[in-house]
């Protein structure tokens, strides 16, 4: 998508370094718990806070998690890594230097595939997965002079997943980050939880003319929220073209989002690689995996997305769209396999894009916190098929699942809503029906529409409760006779 400037249109080049925080109890090399929210310092260990003479020690749930991520990124993995120093100050960095990985990292070069809205496919490029430690924490508010600093986020592990410079515009960035964040929870390797902080990005941003080489790239720092990513690129790059268009040249720098004011600002020079004096760190030993249990973890990857989507379509009958619809989020996907087991597997999809995501939209609601459970929703669907229920009564009986979080069965007793199959009380309906409307019973013979005006007119009389099929079988009868 290109952006129209004074001078003719403009492309944009965006990358991302993707911060990944690893699922794990304890953190990159210590025991010190994880947990979100905990008291500050709370979770804090000789290591995290660099006591004079600590060493530190490989988790290795950690490094599997990184590996099984690789394998997800249909990426490389290298059995040989090594964990490098990169050194800076910072108040929240007891150590001096942060414990990463440089030249040789754990996972090389993968690619992920995304679709867009108008159901074109792109491939963006991995460059690099690498493990590294997160950093403590500065608070500047709990204190009107003071910043106060917390230790707990220090040491946890985290994957930072570079992206090639592939993404082209703000919604195609949008959309990777979805898709890589989909990802992930599928694996379980990071709760892609953007509030808390599990996952964060940093977006390099540059813009060309189409067809020119990449221009200068400005990197905006810590993003949290798929939409602030999205924001940050549409505002930086119009700043950019806006330079250039002026005769300027753009800086290559580390920017910060204001989101209040909407805007990108600088927030230091762009360091180099030689300021941070990379150098392997004398603690650890190079990583060394081994073959098989990489190919172990291999063939025990959960199905991802892509592959479910493609079953959904191939196996089930859904279309694309609507596949994708139920594969974006795990907890979705599962909770229609169950829905649609030994189902109608158009009917459950039908249901749950439709009707449960309408209710849990309405109602603020992941779908982990559903008012009605797949075996419920299951069970409304039995009721529909055995014919128990008109398809119109079930709606109704749905609307009172998601309020009540009755089951479908309960409800259909309780208020007496079985469908009426006797033939009987459907014909008395259809003679009043007809009776009450002779000017239409008229009509029939020249317009056969007038049949759906008299169905309408018995599933009134019949509160919902008249089987359909039925009601239309004896009307073309009655009418026609
Ligand atoms: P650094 O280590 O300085 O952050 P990298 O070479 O690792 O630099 O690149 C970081 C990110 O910048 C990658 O995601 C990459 O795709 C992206 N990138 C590189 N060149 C450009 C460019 N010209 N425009 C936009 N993004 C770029
Ligand atoms: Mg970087």
């Amino acid at each position: 998508m290109l952006i129209q400037g004074r001078t003719g249109e403009w492309e944009v080049v965006i990358g991302l370094e993707v911060h990944a925080q690893v699922v794990a109890e304890a953190k990159l090399f210590s025991g010190a718990a994880t947990a979100f929210g905990a008291e500050p310092n709370t979770q804090v260990s000789t290591v995290d806070a660099a006591f004079p003479g600590m060493l530190p020690v490989i988790n290795r749930h950690c490094v599997e998690q990184a590996v099984k991520t690789g394998l997800g990124l249909d990426a490389e993995i290298n059995l040989t890594s090594v964990f490098d120093r990169k050194n800076y100050f910072y108040p929240d960095l007891p150590p001096g230097y942060q414990i990463s990985q440089y030249q040789q990292p754990v996972v090389g070069r993968g690619r992920v595939e995304i679709e867009m809205p108008d159901g074109s496919t792109r491939e963006v490029g991995i460059t690099r997965l690498h493990l590294e430690q997160d950093a403590g924490k500065s608070l500047h508010d709990q204190h009107p002079r003071d910043t106060y600093v917390d230790l707990n986020r220090a040491g946890i592990g985290l994957m930072e997943i570079v992206s090639e410079p592939d993404l082209r515009s703000a919604e195609e960035a949008g959309v990777y980050l979805r898709k890589l964040r989909s990802i992930l929870r599928y694996l379980g390797t990071c709760d892609g939880n953007m509030e808390e902080g599990s996952l964060r990005c940093d977006c390099n941003v540059s813009v060309r003319k189409p067809g020119a080489p990449y221009g200068t790239r400005c990197e905006i720092k810590n993003l949290n929220s798929v939409r602030f990513v999205m924001q940050a690129i549409q505002i930086e790059a119009r700043r950019q073209i806006g330079i250039i268009e002026d005769g300027g040249a753009v800086a290559q720098e580390t920017r910060l989002f204001d989101t209040a004011r909407g805007e990108t600002r600088p927030m230091r020079s762009k360091e180099n690689d030689y300021d941070y004096r990379y150098f392997p760190d004398p603690d650890l030993l190079p990583l060394v995996l081994d073959r098989d249990w990489v190919a172990k973890l291999k063939s025990a990857l959960p199905e991802l997305p892509d592959k479910k989507r493609a079953r959904f379509v191939s196996d089930y009958g859904l279309g694309m769209e609507e596949a994708g619809v139920l594969v974006a989020e795990r907890a979705t996907a599962e909770f229609y396999e169950k829905v649609a087991d030994g189902r109608d597997k158009k009917a459950a999809a039908n249901w749950v894009t439709g009707d449960l995501f309408g209710a849990l939209n309405k109602k603020g609601l992941g779908i982990e916190e559903s008012p009605v459970s797949a075996t419920q929703l299951g069970g409304l669907i039995d009721l529909l098929a055995d014919g128990t229920i008109s398809g119109r009564i079930a709606k109704d009986v749905f609307a009172e699942m998601v309020e009540t979080g009755a089951d479908a069965a309960a409800i259909v007793e309780a208020k007496g809503l079985r469908q009426v199959t006797d033939t009987g009380a459907i014909a008395a309906a259809i003679d009043a029906a007809l009776a009450a409307s002779p000017a239409q019973v008229a009509q029939y013979a020249a317009n056969p529409k007038v049949l759906g005006f008299f169905v309408g007119q018995v599933m009134k009389a019949t509160q919902g409760k008249a089987n359909p099929a039925l009601v239309n079988e004896l009307l073309k009868k009655k009418l026609s006779s």
